[in-house]
């Protein structure tokens, strides 16, 4: 379990221990969208978000986790962690149909029982990776209708999660993001740059995904909509997608299946101090 509750002790926690945290906007139920920040706040900075899909939740988890972990080391540039941004999502999958308030109707019919424990999508049934600015609808497996998965929404950025990460990623002018997904142990970097870009990312993928003993993914695989599209094509940045765990194990995911992904935790340092060179 990491429920948004669980999220709001750490930020407590972390409050103590003098971690800058803050909210860049509120989902469709009106849970924060929380943001952590280590080293400097002015020049360069990364994004790294976690949580989007519901039943990936532990990927909320790591994303807190390397806060933690990291919290006295010496970055070269600064690092914005967004451990969950799809809270209602995170919840609903945990904890049920109630935890989504006035859409807990709404998601019961979708899903067709009570089991939310495979959902992905929002509150409103909007897988929020689809919902982005990027060839957007164009999607391998994209719907068109709400869905426990796979839904682009009515229009692109018609979610209030999908607009509070645009609006904070715009703002902060990151030179790089990092997108955490599970399962699989793979990276993607590719969302139809060429040139120098291509090149550039496939590098920094290169060598996270060595880091990480993790399979390195060429091309885009059908993608469409995603966080990470969004950062490559209207940003022109390197976004990295991180999938953990391996495929030994399944959906749904526990706490315990974090287990042997402990190298993930020095990804922020790794990333800030190859971002801080280029
Ligand atoms: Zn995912």
């Amino acid at each position: 379990m990491y429920t948004y509750n669980d999220l709001r002790k750490n930020v407590c926690s972390a409050c103590r221990k003098g971690v800058e945290w803050g909210v860049i906007g509120r989902s469709s139920c009106g849970r924060n969208i929380i943001y952590f920040h280590l080293g400097p706040k002015k020049g360069k900075q990364i994004i790294i978000q976690g949580g989007i899909h519901a039943r990936e939740w532990v990927t909320a988890l790591l994303v807190t986790a390397q806060v933690d972990f990291l919290r006295k080391e010496k970055f070269p540039i600064g690092v914005y962690f967004l451990p969950m941004t799809n809270p209602d999502g995170c919840d609903l999958c945990q904890l049920g149909a109630e935890a989504v308030g006035e859409y807990a109707q709404f998601v019961r019919e979708i899903n067709g029982s009570d089991d939310f424990s495979l959902w992905k999508a929002n509150a409103r049934g909007v897988d929020l990776n689809c919902n982005f600015d990027a060839r957007f609808g164009k999607g391998k497996g994209n719907v068109t209708r709400p869905a426990p998965a796979s839904y682009i929404g009515a229009k692109k950025h018609s979610e209030a999660e999908t607009r509070a990460l645009v609006d904070f990623t715009l703002r902060i002018n990151p030179c790089m993001t990092v997108s955490y997904h599970a399962l699989g142990r793979e990276v993607y970097y590719e969302f139809f740059q060429t040139g120098d870009k291509l090149l550039r990312d496939r590098s920094i993928a290169t060598r996270v995904s060595e880091y990480l003993g993790y399979r390195l993914v060429h091309g885009d695989l059908g993608s469409a909509g995603g966080y990470k599209d969004y950062c490559i094509s209207a940003l022109g940045i390197p976004a990295l997608t991180i999938e953990i765990i391996g495929e030994d194990k399944t959906h749904p995911l526990s706490n315990a299946d974090l287990k042997g992904e402990e190298n993930n935790l020095w990804i922020p340092l790794i990333l800030t101090n190859l971002l801080a060179s280029l």
